[in-house]
């Protein structure tokens, strides 16, 4: 059976790593097909708009899409995409692996984690919502619920189960922040009690960041609020080596959207030597969400053959001679 699903091709360097990835996942023959629409600074030009009702519609239709890097403009009245995306679409799990490759510039090897960040409550409400600001005293509200404890903390023990990880580490300031922190890790411990099989660690997020630089080793899934997963996992993708190589997913109950970390990057759009490795390894994470996960290791797999043996053919950020091109070139006879 062939599968849907909307792409959005994006800004800057959007459309040379989405041509790439494209290429890799039509070699590995995934039987996808792809609906292309607009959002960021093409759909502002066609529609006025940077999110069109039609391609929201058409994500909604097929409840997946792939995202390239979008553009946001700069100057007033002009919200995220990313953020009204997440809203629209409820997308209250973001999902974000930490791998090891070879040839990065990194402390560690053999990195191999996931981190699973709340996205709908914590820190981050509606905007305006969460401050008071009279000009001396700024205050600002965290908000954490124990149905949307409860689903981020079910979403990362599933995905745990699903992908044959053995612990799930919840983070949490619990012991300062008594009342949301508090009942976060209240909610964690008591779905964690339905996972018997897979261990359950609880970790205060400051001992956290000191483990995930010292001993990233002992982390397999972890789970946590908003705010603490924003920086947990911006430090997780440096420990192995930056955003070049960063996927993300967002994900709720209507629609899945899987994205690279990294941004339009305009100072390089157009040269062809954006690495397109962080769109592809969140196709291999979209691919993993389909139930395809051989084809989702058939990319990782493949990124880590060419970043080893094929040094010629994978983009200068790697430390390559290579082209976006023949990177995906590279990766197409790999898979
Ligand atoms: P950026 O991530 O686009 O670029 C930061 C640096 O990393 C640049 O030097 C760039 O050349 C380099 N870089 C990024 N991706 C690369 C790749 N695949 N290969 C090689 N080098 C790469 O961040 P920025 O410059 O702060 O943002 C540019 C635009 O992207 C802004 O409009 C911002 O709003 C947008 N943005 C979008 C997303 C998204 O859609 N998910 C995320 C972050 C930023």
């Amino acid at each position: 059976m062939s599968q849907s699903i909307a792409v959005i091709k994006g800004d800057g360097i959007g459309p040379e790593i989405m041509d790439a990835t494209l290429r890799v996942l039509d070699a590995l023959e995934c039987g996808l097909n792809y609906e292309f629409i607009d959002a960021g600074l093409a759909a502002l030009e066609k529609h006025g708009t940077l999110i069109p009702q039609e391609s929201l519609d058409t994500i909604e239709k097929y409840g997946i899409a792939l995202k390239g890097p979008l553009t946001t403009p700069i100057g007033k009245g002009f919200s995220s995409i990313n953020v009204q995306l997440r809203r629209h679409f409820d997308l209250y799990a973001n999902v974000r692996p930490a791998i090891s490759f070879p040839g990065t510039r990194s402390r560690y090897n053999d990195i191999d984690m996931i981190t699973v960040r709340e996205n709908t409550e914590g820190a981050y409400l509606s905007d305006g919502q969460e401050m008071i600001d009279d000009g001396n005293t700024g205050i600002s509200v965290i908000k954490v619920t124990r149905q949307g404890s409860e689903r981020i903390v079910r979403y990362a023990f599933e995905l745990a189960k699903n992908n044959g990880r053995k612990k799930v580490t919840a983070v949490h300031k619990a012991n300062i922040i008594k009342t949301s922190s508090g009942l976060f890790l209240d909610v964690a411990r008591e779905v964690a009690k339905e996972y018997p099989e897979i261990e359950f660690q609880e970790m205060i997020v400051d001992n956290a960041c000191m483990q995930l630089v010292m001993n990233p080793h002992q982390f397999d899934v972890v789970v946590t609020t908003n705010l603490f997963g924003d920086i947990l996992s911006d430090l997780c993708a440096g420990l192995v080596g930056g955003l070049g190589l960063a996927p993300g997913a967002n994900i709720g109950e209507k629609a899945a959207i899987f994205e690279a970390v990294h941004g339009s990057a305009p100072d390089i759009a157009g040269q062809k030597i954006a690495n397109p490795c962080a769109l592809l390894l969140a196709a291999a994470q979209m691919l993993d969400h389909l139930g395809m996960n051989e084809k989702g290791d058939a990319i990782r797999h493949g990124i880590r053959a060419v970043l080893e043996t094929r040094r010629d053919m994978v983009t200068p950020d790697m430390g390559g001679t290579g082209t976006t091109d023949t990177f995906a070139q590279a990766l197409v006879e790999q898979v």
